[in-house]
């Protein structure tokens, strides 16, 4: 953590070098010592320093500057730090005005110029303000922060980024905390960029304003360019099915680069507790997995890319991928893992309000903001009734929205008895959302009960839509073979009546794992007829490695 700083400011360049050489030689261990030329340069810097959450300890100030003088300078700063303790340098002239200052601008020392020896006169006198100062002093965050409003989408999809790629960060609701102190002094030396939302402040004193996750992927050092031209397996796609793959490619030598445009872990990362994986009796969440099985694929060398990739194209062996940025890098081995996305729920409002209390999946980010509320989640299947789980932890009510009379049909029977023993939620059976109301965020929605052909208006505080998912494979068009529905087809599938699917001009048929373009294969549930479990995709992603060790073998 930075050590609380030590500010002097003086117009006499003497002074204000003698000063500092003091302050640095007594107390240069526990704190940093700056020192400005100006009154209006110190609260310039002031400002910087606030933005970058450092902490001030002491401002020491020279009573006879131009324009601003010491008194006034103090006043101006204890906006901007008002813990930090203020003290003057006063000739002895100027005794009077600094003793009245003690009372109205609340100064808690003035020093008398000179200060020799600085032993008896400035360090125990300052010892005492330090001592009082850090009696009370707790530690600024010190890490990135977000500043935002909760119905805000932008600012939703940012901290949703920020929480899944493990990137710690602390978050203010700009108008909960409106009245927040420390909130409105950041938002006042913000300026007229306070509007700009959502802005994100770093460390080191960088701040982005209405930031996107790509803005500030680049700038936590997420790499969003490929750091070569060339690699021999790369693999779109960083949900379970792509991370085994890196892994177990990685570990088998093969020089690996992974592209995931939103953060690794893909769906299962958004689980909040994948119940039936092998080798975890008490189940484990799906940021643990993600987590861990980064760590494992950076251990063994693979390049994580935050991109997306949209296009592929082949010139002799090599496949070559376009970034959405525009670059470019080839492979000579092509894995397409890239899952499906939620399929969009349609009825009136519902886009208009997504991010603003209608969301797809369940962001972990969202179900804490839930607290004492009543949210429906919408969808019959194990993961409406693990989101349900979740937000039940922390909202008044969940309500799950059927289309049929039960989930018996569609959710596994060990989360079933879960929800049957969570009185906070109530399945709601024949019922789907009609339309969603609200001005600038969701209100209330309008619920289609199929039995009694009735619609009800409810108050619901958040959506969380679970409908069944898609591939999006759009991009890959006219290259790589896909069913009607957009999954990718492969090995048997390509195959019928003992013919070889178009072009394709090898002496083998295509493998197990691999589309109609020798060299792209494509795993887990972005496949057809794939099962969609965690841990078939994960075993997809280990097995198509052994093929592509065999395609490598022949490739020129
Ligand atoms: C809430 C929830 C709970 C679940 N619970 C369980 C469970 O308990 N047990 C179980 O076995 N299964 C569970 N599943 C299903 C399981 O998570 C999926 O079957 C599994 O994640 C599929 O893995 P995948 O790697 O094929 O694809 P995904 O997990 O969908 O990952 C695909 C990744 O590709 C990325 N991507 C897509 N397009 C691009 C592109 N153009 N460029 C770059 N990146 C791209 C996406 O951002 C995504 O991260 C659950 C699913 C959900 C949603």
């Amino acid at each position: 953590m930075a050590k609380p700083i030590l500010l002097s400011v003086d117009d006499d360049a003497d002074v204000l070098r003698a000063i500092e050489r003091d302050l640095r030689s007594q107390y240069g261990a526990d704190y940093r010592v700056l020192g400005s030329g100006s009154p209006e340069g110190a609260l310039d810097l002031l400002k910087q320093l606030k933005l970058r959450s450092d902490s001030v300890a002491l401002l020491l100030a020279d009573q006879r500057m131009p324009r601003i003088d010491g008194v006034h300078f103090l006043q101006e700063a204890m906006h901007i730090y008002p813990e930090a303790k203020r003290a003057l340098l006063t000739a002895y002239a100027d005794t009077t005005a600094a003793i009245g200052a003690i009372n109205e601008a609340s100064i808690h020392y003035f020093f008398m110029k000179p200060w020799d020896p600085p032993t008896e006169h400035l360090y125990p006198q300052l010892d005492d303000l330090l001592g009082d100062w850090q009696a009370s002093y707790h530690p600024a965050y010190s890490g990135i922060r977000v500043l935002g409003t909760r119905w805000s989408p932008r600012a939703y999809e940012l901290r949703d980024f920020l929480a899944r790629n493990h990137v710690p960060y602390q978050w203010i609701d700009v108008e909960i905390s409106a009245s927040d102190p420390e909130t409105k002094l950041l938002l006042e030396t913000l300026g007229p960029e306070a509007t700009s939302l959502p802005i994100v402040l770093f460390p080191d004193g960088a701040k982005l304003l209405e930031s996107t996750p790509a803005q500030v992927a680049q700038k936590v050092g997420l790499r969003t360019r490929a750091q070569t031209n060339f690699y021999d397996l790369a693999i779109i796609g960083g949900g379970p099915a792509g991370l085994a793959a890196a892994v177990y490619g990685a570990s088998e030598g093969l020089h690996t680069v992974m592209v995931e445009r939103e953060a690794p872990g893909g769906q299962a990362g958004m689980s909040s507790r994948i119940e039936n994986y092998l080798g975890f009796p008490a189940g484990l969440s799906g940021g643990d997995l993600a987590r861990r099985a980064v760590v494992q694929a950076q251990r063994f060398g693979v390049e994580i890319i935050a991109a997306e990739a949209s296009g592929i194209r082949t010139e002799g062996p090599y496949r070559i991928i376009k970034l959405a940025d525009g670059s470019e890098f080839s492979c000579h081995a092509l894995m397409i893992a890239t899952g499906v996305q939620w399929r969009r729920l349609d009825a009136p409002g519902i886009d208009r309000l997504q991010g603003a209390g209608v969301y797809y999946g369940g962001g972990a980010t969202e179900a804490i903001s839930c607290a004492g509320e009543t949210v429906y989640v919408v969808g019959g299947a194990n993961s409406a009734g693990q989101a349900a789980m979740n937000f039940a932890k922390h909202a008044e009510k969940v309500y799950i929205l059927v289309r049929g009379s039960s989930l018996s049909s569609t959710m596994s029977q060990y989360l079933i008895d879960q929800i049957k023993e969570t009185p906070k939620i109530q399945v709601w059976a024949h019922a789907s959302v009609a339309e969603v109301h609200g001005e600038t965020h969701l209100e209330e929605i309008s619920v289609l009960c199929s039995d009694t052909s009735k619609i009800e208006r409810v108050p619901a505080s958040a959506v969380f839509i679970f409908i069944g998912a898609l591939p999006q494979t759009d991009w890959l068009a006219g290259v790589v073979e896909r069913d009607e529905r957009g999954f990718l087809l492969t090995g048997p599938d390509l195959v019928a009546d003992g013919q070889r699917p178009k072009g394709w001009t090898l002496e083998r048929d295509p493998f197990l794992l691999e589309t109609n373009v020798p060299g792209i294969f494509a795993v887990g549930d972005v496949r057809h007829g794939s099962v969609k479990r965690v841990a078939s995709g994960v075993g997809e992603g280990s097995v198509a490695v052994q093929f592509i060790h065999q395609y490598l073998s022949k490739v020129q």
